[in-house]
């Protein structure tokens, strides 16, 4: 593992570099800087030495020789969005993918070749333009690369799987400055590893994936619940989408209701269960796949109805916009038992941010039947992930909405299976939360990988896993 510089390159330097680097090279002088560091979790505040903007994979290579002669630890973002923070780092070499952004879609073979800048809009737009679609997430702004790498669950995910499940092949530049293509046929131990295994490996330069045919228009949208129905609801909808069709996404979530249009303004402010859902094929289809979702209760609103699918994938957008504070802890629920939803019940009324959100996210369906050991993403029979998700404005009130997220999360660890997603891993969580995200086989294997791609740990700034002696 490199150490550290204890001083940043010179100007000279600098100037010598831009030379050769043909994206931009940032310093904290420079107009763009503040700006090139900044991540979507505000609690992350952090100074490089020196961003670079990587233009093609030859740059990503020039970056990582720069870093190794000038002893600068490595950080890598892709869309920023990652709660831990690791996209940038203090005093290394912050290697910002977010100028290569391209997607480049070919319809008569159903696959697309996405460069590790783009957010799942980008990826939403280019293949929806051909009827096509990958799983991504619940969020359109998220980058492609930080999600995909650690596995990838969205509304599509019980029809088609797993982001990673879709990736037909890698580029990526090594450690010691080598380009490299992994897959199935070609360095099949690294493939297997970037299938969730995190930043560990190299520096994506582009991804390869299986497409998905989906009509643009979904029967999709949320419900909204008065609070104190929540806890009869959940039951009714965990029961609902066991016996739903793979084609039908669902997500919950207890909240404040926001100003937004759909909601009654009486109902602004006050605790809410949100079930949103969305079904993965023809309206038709959906209107009968949900309607065993749609008949639980009597909501405040059901703002259901047909839409365009990259226009639902943006619903999230505003509320989880970047700049806020935020934490999260996360468990994966083998079922959404009667006590798991008690304890949030019982935390959701003690919620004080209007932003803090407790994140229920159904899976199933196809995720769960490939094999545990297909991928480093495990946990594939669990049905639901729940993630604490505070967020907050003021730094004055970090402790308090990090003790909230906490304490939640030690209610619900009886009733989890232990597990947790490593993409949902905040920044103080500790090592053992990645041996929990992997389980020990997929551990031990990712460790042997790392040991021959990155046997000096260059990529430690990431959910790492160190490589063995
Ligand atoms: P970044 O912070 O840029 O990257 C995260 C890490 O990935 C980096 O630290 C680095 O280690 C690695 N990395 C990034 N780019 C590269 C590269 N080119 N080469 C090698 N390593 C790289 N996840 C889901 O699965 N489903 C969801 O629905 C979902 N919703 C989310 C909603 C919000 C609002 C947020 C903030 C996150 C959500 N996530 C979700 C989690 C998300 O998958 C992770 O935060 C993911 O890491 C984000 O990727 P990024 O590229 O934007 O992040």
């Amino acid at each position: 593992m490199p150490i550290a510089a204890t001083t940043p390159p010179s100007e000279t330097v600098i100037e010598a570099f831009r030379t050769e680097f043909r994206g931009d090279v940032l310093v904290s002088t420079d107009d763009g800087y503040d700006e090139a560091r900044s991540i979507w979790n505000a609690v992350i505040d952090k100074a490089p030495a020196v961003v670079v903007r990587p233009l093609g994979a030859s740059d990503v290579m020039t970056a990582i020789a720069f870093a190794h002669e000038h002893d600068l630890e490595i950080a890598v973002r892709g869309g920023g969005h990652n709660v831990a923070g690791n996209a940038v780092c203090d005093g290394g070499l912050m290697i910002d993918c977010s100028a290569m952004r391209s997607v480049r879609v070919d319809p008569k073979a159903k696959t697309a070749w996405i460069e590790p800048g783009a957010l799942l809009h980008d990826v939403d737009v280019e293949t929806q333009a051909h009827g096509l679609v990958l799983p991504g997430g619940f969020v359109s702004s998220t980058g492609i690369a930080g999600l995909t790498l650690g596995g990838g669950f969205g509304y599509l995910s019980r029809a088609f799987g797993l982001t990673v499940d879709n990736l037909r092949s890698v580029e990526l530049v090594t450690a010691d400055g080598r380009f490299v293509t992994a897959s199935e046929d070609e360095n099949p131990d690294l493939f297997w590893a970037l299938r969730g295994g995190g930043g560990n490996f190299g520096v994506v330069t582009a991804f390869e994936f299986d497409l998905h045919e989906l009509e643009s228009t979904v029967l999709a949208g949320p419900i909204a619940y008065d609070f104190a129905d929540a806890p009869a609801v959940m039951r009714e909808v965990a029961t609902a989408v066991r016996e739903a069709p793979d084609e039908v996404a669902c997500l919950m979530a207890i909240r404040k209701a926001p100003p937004a249009p759909f909601l009654p303004e009486e109902v602004h402010g006050e605790l809410v269960l949100m079930v949103v859902v969305m079904y993965a094929g023809s309206v038709e289809a959906g209107e009968k796949a949900l309607a065993p979702i749609r008949g639980i209760g009597s909501p405040i609103v059901d703002a259901v109805g047909p839409k365009p699918y990259a226009t639902f994938q943006t619903m999230f957008d505003a509320a989880t916009d970047a700049g806020a504070r935020n934490y999260w802890k996360a468990h994966y629920l083998s079922e959404m038992s009667g006590e798991a939803i008690d304890a949030m019940c019982d935390y959701a009324i003690t919620i004080v941010s209007p932003e803090t959100t407790i994140g229920m996210m159904a899976l199933g369906g196809e995720i769960s039947r490939r094999p545990a050991g297909s991928t480093p993403y495990q946990h594939r029979d669990a049905e639901w992930v729940v993630n604490v998700q505070s967020r907050w404005r003021e730094a004055a009130e970090d402790d308090v909405h990090i003790a909230w997220a906490r304490d939640l999360f030690d209610a619900l660890t009886p009733h989890a299976t232990g597990g947790t997603y490593v993409n949902f891993i905040s920044h103080d969580e500790g090592e053992q939360r990645i041996h929990d995200a992997f389980g020990t086989d997929a551990y031990e294997r990712l460790v042997a990988v790392k040991a021959e791609w990155d046997p000096e740990n260059v990529f430690h700034l990431n959910q790492n896993v160190r490589p063995a002696v």
